[in-house]
C-alpha cells in the first residue's frame, strides 16, 4: 500500500505516520527527517538546505525528487510506504506519479489531516517545548517566524495538491484536531474501507 499523509507544518503528519507505519508493517518516508539527517551529516545536499529549511522555505523540487526516488528504490518499501511531508508542489506530485508509473504502481490513497490554523502555532510550540524537555535540541524552524514562511508555503504550494488528488479520487480527510488515537483510528477507518466515498464521489463527476 502507497500511501500520502496531507496537512500543513504541525498538523501531526509525523506522528500519524510513524503509528500508522508500526501499525500496517510500512516504511514512514519522511523528506524532512531525511533532509534533516542530510545537515547534520554535512552532505552536498545538507549544505543545500540548512539554510532553506531554516528559515522555512521549501527546499528545490530536483533535490527531494532525487532523495524519493533513491528511497523508494531500495528494497524495504516494495511491500509499501506512507510519505510524510513529499509532495510539497505540483511538480513534486507529478514527478511522484511518473515515478510511481515507471514501477507499473500507483498510489492507492491520500489522508488529509484538517486541521485550525490557531491550533497549530500551539502546537509547534510545544513540540520545541517537549523536546526540551527531554533533554534533545528543537528543530531550528520550529519557531514563531519560521512557522509563518512554513504556512506561507502551504498554501501557496502544498494545499492545491487536494485538488490535485481529489481530481484522482484518491483524496480522504480526517479532523486533524481530535485526539491522536481518535486520528488513527479514523485513519484505519479509511484503510479498511479500502478508499471508498469520495473516490466514488470524484468518478462519478468524471473527474478522475
Ligand atoms: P518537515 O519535517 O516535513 O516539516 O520538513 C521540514 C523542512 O524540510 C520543510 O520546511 C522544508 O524546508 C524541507 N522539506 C521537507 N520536505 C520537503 C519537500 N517535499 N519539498 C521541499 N522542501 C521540503
Amino acid at each position: 500500500m502507497k500511501l500520502i499523509l496531507l496537512g500543513p507544518p504541525g498538523a501531526g503528519k509525523g506522528t500519524q505516520a510513524e503509528a500508522l507505519a508500526r501499525r500496517r508493517g510500512l516504511v514512514q518516508l519522511s523528506t524532512g527527517d531525511m533532509l534533516r539527517a542530510a545537515v547534520k551529516a554535512g552532505t552536498e545536499i545538507g549544505r543545500k538546505a540548512e539554510s532553506i529549511m531554516k528559515s522555512g522555505g521549501l527546499v528545490s523540487d530536483d533535490i527531494v525528487i532525487g532523495i524519493i526516488s533513491d528511497r523508494i528504490a531500495e528494497p524495504d518499501c516494495a511491500r509499501g510506504f506512507i510519505l510524510d511531508g513529499f509532495p510539497r508542489t505540483l511538480k513534486q506530485a507529478a514527478a511522484l506519479d511518473k515515478l510511481l508509473a515507471s514501477k507499473g504502481a500507483g498510489l492507492d490513497l491520500v489522508i488529509e489531516l484538517k486541521v485550525d490554523d490557531e491550533a497549530l502555532a500551539s502546537r509547534i510550540e510545544k513540540r520545541a517545548s517537549d523536546t526540551i524537555a527531554a533533554g534533545g535540541t528543537p528543530r531550528s524552524d520550529d519557531n514563531a517566524e519560521a512557522l509563518k514562511t512554513r504556512l506561507l508555503a502551504y498554501y501557496r504550494e502544498t494545499a492545491p495538491l487536494i485538488g490535485y488528488y481529489f481530481a484522482q479520487g484518491k483524496l480522504h480527510s480526517v479532523d486533524g484536531m481530535a485526539p491522536i488515537d481518535e486520528v488513527a483510528s479514523q485513519i484505519d477507518g479509511v484503510l479498511d474501507a479500502g478508499g471508498s466515498g469520495l473516490e466514488k464521489m470524484s468518478q462519478e463527476q468524471g473527474a478522475g
